[in-house]
């Protein structure tokens, strides 16, 4: 299964929120407590993992971070 927050392949139970297998997303999109980030945090958080990893502006980045969370289940509810 993936994240259903973020997205990224949840393959061992580390990769879940609190190593909880129960739990339907990942430690990023998490509290060390295992609750589920706010929206904002988890698109700030997704924002500067894209300029990290893919050397995007911050524009461009944050823009790839709405579009993502908009096709998660976790954030469909969303406008
Ligand atoms: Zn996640």
């Amino acid at each position: 299964m993936n994240c259903t927050s973020c997205g990224m392949p949840l393959r061992t139970p580390e990769d879940h929120a609190s190593g909880d297998v129960t739990k339907e997303y990942c430690r990023h999109c998490a509290h060390p407590d295992g609750q589920l980030k706010s929206y904002d945090e988890v698109l700030a958080g997704m924002t500067a993992f894209l300029q990290r990893t893919q050397g995007l502006d911050p524009g461009v980045a944050r823009r790839t971070a709405t579009a993502t969370m908009a096709k998660m289940p976790a954030w469909s509810g969303r406008a």
